[in-house]
């Protein structure tokens, strides 16, 4: 470093301690591991400052110095985004709201949450439930994904089918635009016509257009009985079949459609074999994971039952599990979600998250292999996800054949979702390791029109550069 960039970056770092107090800001070999990859371990950075703002007031004024320096500034949520999209970059400011995490209400009347963004999800769910009442969002990542990353990233979840995504819940929001002003409509109302939805245009900006401070959530009554199963099918038609039967049989309390592919459960159940049995015998083209969350404990059970019996002599379920306790419930969960140590023998994994409408996804599903399997002979595929949503995950492994960071797979992957005009990012976003690929799921005008809504909030690009939209 020249001795006139050591004097800029003091007069950075006194700027930034004058700001928020010495001991809420780090630089340099200071910042811990954990602000320096990204939780797939594919991006490595290198931050010039970690600052850890307590208000929005003290958001606004890092934003503002970092905007008269010239520096990127990137927001850290809880860090588990699965596309780089929280990787600061080298030499700028990385922004963690995790001292920004209290609950400033829960109003059981106006049903609603306002909360900080560094208010970690599982923390909020907990305290919304204590007041009997329910936040639906719900992530693997429940219990480190912040509010703030779940705006950010548009989270989506296991309950889509019933309560949307993010956006869905949404309805008031606070935050500081790139010259550090700060923008606050932390309103109650489900219902606001006047004038533009700024806040959509937040929601799911991945950090580029603002940094979300606040937010009022919908909340929604609790549920009163849960009913959980595992179901075994022999065809795609038969899945989509019984989601359409469910959600009219239950009276729209259909909350969670999990699928998975015959060859996913059979990894995960193995793989589980120390901690529990495995749910179900293998050998069926799918498991469903279904799950009703009602309102009637004197019938809710009795007739889940009698609908997959019906099911199952209709020929559409070929085997079902009922979870009879919490802790089945849980182990039923876990095949879907405990996914971490099952894929470590077939490491180096690509791992997506894509969307189609439901219609195109088994021709999805062949085309892939085949691509995949003209390109990289024996390559395993695992498909499984939220498919009441369109919303496919799949994870590949070519095992020493994948080279480099395995883009030549990512272009096979999103190539292929391309010809049956689907999403190459359903619900984690594009952050970093995406850019190169949107072009294959957004039109040129799309693109354009995306540039100019960066460059009218962020005229210098210091939100969070190099990602969704490449300037
Ligand atoms: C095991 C596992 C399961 C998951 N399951 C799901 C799932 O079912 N559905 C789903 O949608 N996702 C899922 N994810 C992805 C991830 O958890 C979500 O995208 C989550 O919303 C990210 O929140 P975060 O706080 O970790 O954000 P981060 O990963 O820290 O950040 C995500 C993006 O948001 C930006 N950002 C963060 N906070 C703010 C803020 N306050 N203001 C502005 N920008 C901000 C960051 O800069 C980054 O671009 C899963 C991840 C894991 C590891």
């Amino acid at each position: 470093m020249s001795d006139a960039s050591v004097i800029a970056s003091q007069r950075v770092q006194d700027e930034l301690v004058a700001a928020i107090g010495a001991q809420h800001i780090a630089a340099g070999e200071e910042i811990g591991e954990r602000y320096r990859v990204d939780i797939i371990g594919k991006y490595r950075t290198a931050p010039a400052f970690l600052a850890k703002p307590a208000t929005t007031g003290e958001v606004a004024a890092l934003v503002r110095i970092a905007a008269a320096h010239g520096l990127p500034i990137t927001t850290v949520g809880g860090q588990t985004g699965t596309c780089g999209g929280a990787v600061a970059q080298d030499g700028g400011i990385a922004l963690s709201l995790e001292r920004m995490n209290r609950i400033a209400e829960i109003d059981t009347t106006s049903m609603t949450l306002t909360v900080e963004a560094g208010c970690i999800l599982q923390i909020a769910q907990e305290a919304v439930e204590e007041q009997g009442a329910f936040l639906p969002l719900d992530l693997g990542s429940r219990g480190s994904a912040m509010i703030g990353g779940c705006i950010a990233a548009n989270s989506g979840g296991n309950r889509v089918l019933r309560w949307g995504m993010m956006r869905d819940m949404v309805v008031g929001l606070e935050v500081v635009l790139a010259d550090g002003s700060i923008v606050s409509s932390l309103t109650k109302m489900i219902k606001d016509n006047a004038g533009y939805h700024w806040k959509e245009l937040m929601i799911g900006s991945e950090g580029t257009l603002g940094v979300v401070t606040k937010a009022v959530l919908r909340l929604r009554p609790n549920p009163l009985t849960n009913q959980t199963a595992l179901v075994a099918l022999p065809s795609f038609d038969m899945v989509t079949r019984l989601l359409r039967d469910l959600e009219v049989r239950l009276s729209g309390q259909l909350s969670s459609f999990e699928v998975m592919w015959g060859a996913f459960f059979e990894l995960i159940s193995t793989a589980q074999l120390a901690q529990r049995p495995r749910p179900m015998a293998l050998g069926h083209p799918f498991y469903v994971l279904v799950e009703r969350l009602g309102g009637d404990p004197l019938v809710d059970g009795e007739q889940f039952e009698r609908v997959l019996a019906d099911q199952i002599e209709a020929g559409v379920i070929l085997d079902a599990v009922i979870a009879k306790s919490e802790k089945e419930r849980a182990a039923l969960w876990a095949v879907r979600e405990e996914l971490r140590g099952a894929f470590d023998p077939l490491q180096p994994c690509s791992v997506y998250d894509v969307s189609m409408g439901l219609i195109d996804m088994p021709q999805f599903v062949t085309r892939v292999e085949r691509n995949l399997e003209a390109a990289f002979p024996g390559a395993k595929l695992f498909f499984y996800g939220h498919a009441g949503d369109g919303n496919l995950h799949l994870v590949v492994s070519v095992g020493k054949e994948r080279t480099g960071d395995g883009s030549q797979i990512d272009r096979i992957v999103y190539e292929t979702v391309q010809t049956v005009n689907g999403s190459i990012a359903a619900e984690h976003g594009i952050g970093m390791s995406r850019l190169p690929f949107i072009g294959l799921t957004r039109s040129e005008a799309e693109l354009a029109l995306m540039a100019r809504l960066k460059q009218a909030l962020d005229p210098h690009g210091l939100l969070n550069p190099g990602k969704v939209v490449a300037l």
